[in-house]
């Protein structure tokens, strides 16, 4: 049995003051969560995140990371950087990321290996655009996102990754895929780890992301291949991703 992984993305939100109040309310009423939880933050968080975390089970991350080691890269947070300062995940590949940075499937594998050699653990994001999906072709672009990151990856490496299959159409629209949908593209990216490694599509975590909110959680976390997920604005309110927490629980 997988444990679930119930993660949040807060995007490019947050304040010293806000964060503090929302790591606090979820650290006040988490209990004994019976999932793996992370908070994935903005870089000049990760310090607060390592302040207020060091002593819970909660782990965070960063959004992104450069594909380069270090150098001459003005604005990039590489991925040692995000290891000072104790983040355990780093989200790779986000349908925002590729879309408004033009991050292409070649490079989000290049992240994710780089990613891993520093020992972080990488959520590596697949989904269709809504255009996709009406086009029948969800599989296909699922499975080349998929497929450029297994190509760089040995079978060891996979088995240390996260999947996040984020339909496009549903981030942040209030649309969610529904537990059956969703479980189909889930289905279908274990079945393609399996080709390479049945080990790995054993032990992979695939999160299910875009509006995942407390009365649709425990729908999808029931699917048999739906082991969490990655929360956008329900992760921003404290009674919200604790309810989420609870449904993976
Ligand atoms: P929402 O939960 O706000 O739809 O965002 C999902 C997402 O993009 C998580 O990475």
């Amino acid at each position: 049995m997988r444990r679930k992984l119930i993660a949040g993305n807060w995007k490019m939100n947050g304040s010293l003051s806000g964060n503090q109040a929302l790591l606090n309310g979820i650290k006040e009423e988490i209990g004994q969560a019976n999932c793996d939880v992370a908070v994935c933050v903005p870089a000049p968080y990760l310090a607060q995140c390592r302040d207020s975390l060091s002593a819970t089970l909660i782990g965070w991350g960063g959004q992104d990371l450069s594909v380069h080691e270090s150098g001459a890269y003005t604005g990039e947070v590489s991925a040692s950087m995000l290891r000072d300062f104790g983040a355990k995940y780093v989200i790779v590949g986000h349908s925002e990321r590729r879309s408004y940075h033009g991050e292409s499937d070649d490079a989000v594998a290049a992240k994710t290996a780089r990613a891993l050699r520093s020992g972080l653990v990488p959520i590596v994001c697949v989904g269709e655009l809504l255009s996709e999906r009406e086009a029948g072709q969800t599989a296909a672009v699922v499975g080349r996102q998929l497929d450029a990151v297994m190509a760089v990856l040995s079978a060891d490496d996979l088995a240390n990754i996260v999947i996040a299959y984020e339909p496009v159409w549903a981030i942040g629209t209030g649309k969610t895929a529904t537990p059956d949908m969703a479980q189909e593209v889930h289905a279908l990216l274990r079945k393609r780890l399996a080709a390479k490694s049945p080990a790995a599509a054993e032990k992979v975590q695939i999160l299910y992301g875009g509006s995942m909110k407390p009365d649709n959680a425990a729908d999808l976390l029931r699917m048999a291949d739906i082991d969490g997920g990655l929360i956008g604005g329900a992760a921003l309110k404290a009674s919200d991703f604790l309810a989420i927490i609870r449904a993976a629980s």
